[in-house]
């Protein structure tokens, strides 16, 4: 009897943490033997060098992604009421967070090639009650900010950057185009901490200091509440303390991860699957590798079999989902979006993913695909 081969899944920490794990150990017990467990030296030591990372000014450190969108449009004005200009194929908690501050989201149809917001519908969805525009870096490529700025003007413009650290686009990189950027830092990121964590970054001054009252429950002064609705959003020293140590080797991931996505790239183009098209003047990082392919469930499933568990990032456009029946979209407004969630899946992509695995997965797909064409 032969032992199956070990599941293969898109994303593993567990590689890294063998690898670093002395040198994350020793990061957490930094934090434990200075005598301040918050908003210490750690946050304020990351948030310096992340915004140096970007070349923008400011950085304030978050508890999660979510928050930073929400603590991000709340800085930059945007109040209950307000509409917010977005897309429905990201992850849902891009519009939880517009809605959690009872703003509205209104949803862009995305561009067929590179699943990004399509920049040319935009127009039509700005309103009187429109207020900020928040482009979805999503999968790891960036919104052309400037081509979006020529159509919503002086709307201020909060990008998601959830899936885009590191990436850059025409309008420079991920998180330094916007009046202000949100970050998340889940562990799967493509920069991830060892639990949540997230920021925002802006190059404006007072917008950071609103930002610093907002995750500390709307105080300046300690006691003291100058603003509502406050929050308590504050980023945790010992996950800043670890995204240091991973800040330092985000280039080198990211290098590793665009290897990888060659490797697809070689190994899968003759194929009948649509691969990922990276958008003209971008530096794609790959937070995910998704692909497409009209008969995408029966694929997985001959894949889930041979042990490589693969995913689909997102299943459902965030407009048919029931939480959001409020907004009164009904199936058929964002055709693209709605016909793009049949198709898509995302192949294993992570810095530490083996030259082995990257192999086992193209022949299965490969031996896949030839079973259902
Ligand atoms: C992960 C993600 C978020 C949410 O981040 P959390 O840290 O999980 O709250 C928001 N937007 C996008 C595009 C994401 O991928």
């Amino acid at each position: 009897m032969t032992t199956p081969a070990k599941s293969i899944g898109v994303w593993n920490y567990l590689a890294e943490y063998e690898r670093d794990r002395a040198e994350i150990l020793a990061a957490v017990d930094r934090v434990f033997s200075s005598g301040r467990l918050i908003l210490g030296e750690s946050v304020r030591g990351f948030e310096e060098e992340f915004a140096a990372y970007h070349g923008v000014d400011h950085c304030v450190g978050v508890d999660n992604g979510t928050n930073a969108i929400k603590l991000a449009l709340q800085a930059v004005g945007v109040r209950p009421g307000d509409e917010v200009i977005t897309v429905s194929n990201t992850a849902a908690p891009t519009a939880v967070a517009i809605d959690e501050i009872g703003a509205v989201p209104v949803f862009a149809d995305v561009c067929e090639d590179t699943y990004l917001m399509d920049i040319d519908t935009v127009e039509d969805l700005i309103t009187p009650r429109t207020k900020c525009v928040l482009p979805v870096h999503l999968y790891g490529q960036c919104v052309d900010v400037p081509r979006l700025r020529e159509v919503t003007g002086s709307l201020p413009v909060v990008e998601d950057c959830a899936q885009a650290h590191g990436a850059t686009g025409r309008g420079g990189r991920a998180g330094a185009m916007g009046e202000a950027a949100a970050f998340s830092f889940y562990p799967t990121k493509v920069l991830g901490a060892y639990g949540d964590g997230g920021a925002v970054t802006t190059p404006d001054g007072e917008t950071a200091r609103t930002l610093r009252r907002l995750r500390y429950y709307g105080m300046e002064e300690r006691y003291y509440v100058e603003e509502t609705p406050g929050h308590n959003s504050r980023l945790d020293e010992v996950q800043a303390e670890i995204l240091r140590l991973k800040l330092g080797r985000l280039d080198e991931d990211i290098r590793a991860r665009r290897r990888i996505a060659e490797r697809y790239h070689e190994g899968l183009r003759d194929t009948s699957l649509t691969l990922p098209a990276v958008g003209a003047g971008n530096e794609h990082v790959y937070y995910l590798f998704v692909a497409r392919h009209p008969q995408r469930d029966h694929l997985l499933k001959l894949l889930s079999d041979q042990g490589i568990q693969l995913n689909i990032s997102y299943p459902w456009p965030i407009h048919t989902m029931r939480g959001f029946g409020k907004l009164g979209y009904r199936a058929g407004d964002l055709p693209v979006t709605e016909r793009l969630a049949g198709e898509i899946f995302s192949l294993p992509m992570y810095a530490t993913l083996t030259r082995e695995d990257q192999d086992r997965t193209i022949a299965a797909v490969r031996d896949a695909l030839a079973l259902i064409v």
